[in-house]
């Protein structure tokens, strides 16, 4: 078992090094250039939602259904709606602009975040990294009760900062 290998089996998420092992690392200059789909999924599990709710074929999974999902950036144009669709809440786009960074990833807690709200960012371990404001919420009804949350924070942290969570008052 690699060491990579060891740190999901162990830890229970990626680690950086085994998410670019298998591609699903985004480069500094994909992320530079506009938003930039994320999917982190790297177990070859029976799944493909990702594929299916992508309107332009961007995600292929294909058969068998185990294998790992791959983007094409040529054909997504970063409309986000497979970020919801994903059962795994596996799917996140991000971007860079100058010092800051901006992530959209899947939120599924109560009470629903509000644009404005100071939150602490988190790693794949839900390690706190660095503060993040709130810059939007997708609450569409065709993404059940899956929303679609948006927040900035400073970009040096793009690569390993995954969702938030918020400050303890
Ligand atoms: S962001 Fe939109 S175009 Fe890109 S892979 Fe997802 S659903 Fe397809
Ligand atoms: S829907 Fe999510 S968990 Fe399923 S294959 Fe796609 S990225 Fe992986």
């Amino acid at each position: 078992m690699s060491a990579t290998e060891r740190y999901l089996k162990t830890k229970g998420a990626p680690s950086l090094a085994e998410l670019e092992a298998v591609g699903m690392l985004p480069k500094l200059e994909d992320l530079a250039r506009g938003a930039c789909l994320c999917i982190e999924c790297v177990e070859e599990i029976p799944c493909n939602p990702c594929e299916t709710s992508c309107p332009n074929g961007a995600i292929k999974v294909g058969d068998p259904i185990t294998n790992l999902p791959v983007i094409d950036r040529e054909k997504c144009t970063a409309c986000g709606l497979c970020i919801p669709s994903c059962p795994g809440l596996a799917i996140t786009m991000k971007r860079v602009q100058g010092d800051r960074a901006t992530i959209r990833f899947p939120w599924e807690y109560v009470p629903v975040p509000v644009v404005g709200d100071e939150v602490e960012m988190v790693d794949r371990l839900g390690n706190v990294v660095c503060p993040g404001k709130v810059i939007g919420v997708n609450a569409a009804a065709r993404n059940d009760r899956t929303l679609v949350v948006g927040a900035e924070f400073a970009a040096e942290h793009v690569l390993s900062v995954i969702s938030m969570k918020r400050k303890r008052s």
